[in-house]
């Protein structure tokens, strides 16, 4: 076992089993996460697709992902969240994420979705790139009620780099789908800014 394994050991998401580096969860785990397909009309009309719902050790693993820093997580999500979107490979071009606001890069250091989006491209053979940006600090979308969280998204995200995706399919990528008016905002800006399609895509939905 090398230095850095003794130091920073990969621990399997689902059960925090130590695992070798090259595997994404351990042996007892996998054929027990089992991908299966969750398709959510989020408020917009648009469809968001996920593996999982938000319980048991997915949620222990999105929270360890999440807020913990331990985006090792990233790479067994992302590669059931692919499981999933193989049969729509065809519907989109580019794949891109929800973004998250400076400050919260700040704190976190990373956008999970981003993390969740690089995967998933790589693993399709798609180009991945930010297409938005959070322009305003809102409120965290959990802490507030259903009428509340419509509101408080409007306005908050704006388009960048629309050249690259002017007249394209997009996959938007987020973590968890609660509401889903974070994602019904993202797809009303990048269909705004010249999207041809938007699909989206959680690790799970939450049925709040
Ligand atoms: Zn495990």
């Amino acid at each position: 076992m090398g230095i850095l394994s003794l130091l920073f050991p990969c621990k399997c998401p689902y059960c925090s089993a130590v695992i070798k580096r090259k595997m994404t969860e351990c042996d007892k785990c996998r054929p027990k996460i089992i991908a299966k397909k969750i398709i959510y009309k989020i408020p917009s009309n648009d469809i968001c697709i996920a593996p999982f719902r938000y319980d048991g050790r997915v949620r222990n693993a999105i929270l360890e992902f999440k807020f913990n820093g331990v985006r090792f997580n990233a790479k067994s999500l992302s590669e059931r969240m692919t499981e999933i979107l193989r049969e729509y490979v065809g519907s989109f071009d580019i794949v891109t994420c929800v973004p998250v606001s400076k400050q919260r890069m700040r704190e976190r250091g990373f956008n999970q979705s981003k993390d969740l989006a690089k995967g998933i491209a790589l693993l399709l053979g798609k180009s991945c790139c930010d297409t938005l940006k959070k322009t305003k600090n809102n409120k965290v979308q959990h802490m507030l009620d259903k009428s509340q969280r419509q509101e408080n998204v409007i306005g908050v995200y704006s388009a960048i780099n629309t050249d690259k995706f002017i007249g394209k399919r997009i996959l938007l990528v987020d973590d968890i789908c609660t509401t889903g008016n974070t994602l019904a905002e993202c797809c009303r800006v990048l269909y705004a800014a010249g999207a041809a399609f938007v699909l989206c895509a959680a690790i799970a939905v939450s049925y709040e």
